[in-house]
């Protein structure tokens, strides 16, 4: 429980970080709230010799608007996420999910940066940004670039960040006015990861689904897009038969682990049950 030593450096510019990153190479680790990272370094399951510390990074935090878009900076934390006005108008999903992330102790500290950065399959912002269509800003030595939420996850802790890259922003497309949503997550206590999740965004026109998006979380190394489900869905009146063959769309692109949370088949079915009651209720919401 006593991880390896390391060299801490703060430093107080994206650019100083970024170049801190470059020079020491594999053996530095940006930190963020270190809720993941730390507890993985106690386990020596990370041995990062250089911590880069981004608390100093003044300029990654908080809520901004850009046009249609929404901009959070990396090192705001689910706290803020809960507490910000703008995000509760604009993105209420926001809001659901982050209550649901472990506890206000931890909450009060991880960042969204962190959350969609570290590549856990049992995190749950990074479904919900490949729901809402998200992108990641990103900065590194050959500059900046925006990655898309949808193509950043590559497997279990594999992202498309580049050695060196650190993710300054969140960038979402605001949900049109009167959209539904909902996440729904089974976990087996509070301040546990998901069994499995359900994101979902839907508007609705005449009593019918006219755009619809789903993320599902931790029934896979990554966070699915469940792209067939939601085609499923477009055009319907959400009734019970279209929503079981969603379901079932759903169900047939996970993969999850077994763990102590449960069997594949389980957690498999239990995408779909989230599913199933997410759009019950992001239904229920929609204007
Ligand atoms: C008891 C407990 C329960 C939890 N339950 C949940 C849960 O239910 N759902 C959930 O989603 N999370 C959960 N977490 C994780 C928590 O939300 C973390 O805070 C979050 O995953 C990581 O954010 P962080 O700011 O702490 O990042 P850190 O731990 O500092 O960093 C995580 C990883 O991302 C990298 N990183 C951080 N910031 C950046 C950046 N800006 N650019 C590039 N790389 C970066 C780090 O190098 C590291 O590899 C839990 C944590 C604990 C301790």
């Amino acid at each position: 429980m006593i991880p390896g030593a390391f060299t801490y450096h703060r430093p107080s510019s994206v650019a100083e970080a970024v170049g801190l990153l470059v020079q020491h190479g594999e053996d530095a680790r940006p930190l963020a709230g270190g809720h993941s990272l730390i507890p993985m370094m106690k386990l020596r399951l990370a041995t990062p010799a250089h911590l880069i510390d981004l608390a100093g990074l003044k300029d990654l935090k908080g809520v901004a608007t850009d046009g249609s878009d929404i901009v959070i900076g990396a090192m705001t934390t689910q706290h803020e996420l809960i507490a910000d006005g703008t995000l509760t108008a604009k993105v209420p999903l926001l809001r659901e999910v982050s209550l649901q992330i472990a506890d206000p102790q931890v909450r009060y500290v991880g960042t969204l940066g962190g959350n969609v950065a570290n590549g856990d399959p049992g995190n749950d912002m990074p479904a919900v940004m490949i729901c809402l269509g998200a992108s990641y800003e990103v900065t590194g030595k050959g500059g900046k670039r925006r990655i898309a939420a949808r193509e950043f996850y590559q497997g279990a802790y594999f992202t498309a960040l580049e050695p060196g890259e650190i993710v300054t922003a969140i960038r979402i497309p605001a949900p049109a006015a009167g959209h539904g949503y909902a996440y729904e997550k089974l976990k087996r206590k509070v301040g546990d990861y998901a069994t499995a999740a359900a994101a979902v965004v839907l508007t609705m026109n005449g009593g019918r689904v006219a755009t619809c998006s789903i993320g599902l979380t931790n029934v896979a190394e990554t966070p699915l897009w469940a792209e067939e489900a939601a085609k499923i869905l477009n055009g319907s009146g959400l009734d019970a038969a279209t929503v079981k063959k969603a379901a079932a769309a759903a169900e047939a692109i996970c993969r999850p682990a077994s763990d102590r949370r449960g069997t594949p088949q389980y957690r498999t079915k239990m995408a779909g049950v989230m599913l199933t009651r997410a759009l019950a209720r992001a239904k229920s919401r929609a204007r």
